[in-house]
């Protein structure tokens, strides 16, 4: 089960709404449900049960976390001590290094500020006149931006910032919705939670050259270790559904040193971890008979609350 943020009371932010599920009160709810009726499995078992080949005992679960977010620390982290439940936080290095929150929530910010009723946007027009339109309009925004080539990305984040005549949030905007290093040094040095690598840049994989993939690989994991003290022995691929990591990846991400690696969006692990460096993960969702019911399958591995 894979989570990006959770919300504290009413959600109201100035960035991308899609990864604020579920609320602080719903994420308790969910835990105390995953600690009482599923078998929750810390890095280092999944690690060892990905190595044997041997499948996890039935209902087994695994919470992660990614990007950075600052209410993993401020609301999820008290939850998943309250009720001990392992999770895996991904950490993309150059959002905290830089203060930099990706594009998902550059776009969301623009849209959401800009005074435009209408866009123009790749020879078509984005209107821009009520909120459902607005969502539209970030939607059709991210998932076009997820496959552009990565040096287009800033470009064509500074053409939106124009079009919109909406200026990027300061860094000290940015910096207030991501953990320090602090935080996720506290993360890492608490027993059962564990940091993994969410590569430097957070640029997806599949639109990098071989030799760029290998260096975000490795540079992270290096990068994480040194600071934190501890061996990285996990990966989670940026956006993560299928094309935007292949058997390239997967071997670079073994050759970089990991001994697992996560995508996203891409369903349950049934029986044995079939593929060590694509460890299947599932979405969240903020009902709790909904959570439920996608628990009950036989030999549940992962369920990820993103
Ligand atoms: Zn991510």
């Amino acid at each position: 089960m894979n989570y990006h943020r959770v919300y504290h009371n009413q959600l109201a932010t100035e960035f991308d709404s899609g990864v604020f599920c579920p609320s602080k009160e719903e994420f308790d709810q969910q835990m105390a449900f995953l600690s009482k009726h599923t078998n929750l499995m810390t890095e280092e078992e999944i690690v060892r049960l990905a190595q044997s080949g041997k499948p996890p005992p039935k209902r087994s679960a695994l919470v992660t976390f990614d990007d950075g977010y600052r209410d993993n620390y401020l609301f999820a982290v008290p939850v998943l001590r309250k009720y001990s439940v392992p999770a895996i936080f991904f950490i993309p290095i150059e959002s905290i290094e830089k203060s930099r929150l990706g594009w998902w929530d550059i776009i969301a910010y623009f849209i959401k500020h800009t005074e435009k009723e209408v866009l123009p946007f790749k020879g078509d027009e984005l209107f821009l006149r009520t909120e459902t339109e607005k969502q539209n309009a970030i939607g059709i925004l991210q998932d076009y931006m997820k496959l552009v080539r990565s040096e287009e990305s800033q470009d064509l984040l500074a053409e939106l910032s124009f079009l919109c005549g909406v200026d990027f949030p300061s860094k000290e905007i940015q910096r207030e919705e991501l953990m320090n290093w602090d935080q996720i040094m506290e993360i890492g040095n608490t027993e059962f939670l564990s940091i993994g690598s969410h590569t430097v840049s957070h640029r997806v994989l599949s639109t990098v050259s071989g030799e760029d993939e290998l260096q975000e690989l490795t540079d992270s994991r290096l990068f994480l270790q040194q600071k934190l003290g501890r061996e990285i022995k996990s990966v989670a691929y940026p956006v993560g559904s299928y094309r935007t990591f292949s058997d390239r990846t997967k071997s670079n991400a073994h050759r970089a040193g990991y001994s697992i690696g996560f995508s996203f969006n891409t369903g349950v692990n049934y029986g044995s971890i079939a593929d060590p460096f694509n460890i299947k993960r599932i979405g969240p969702v903020a009902d709790l008979s909904i959570f439920k019911s996608m628990l009950i399958v036989p030999r549940l591995f992962v369920s990820e609350l993103t």
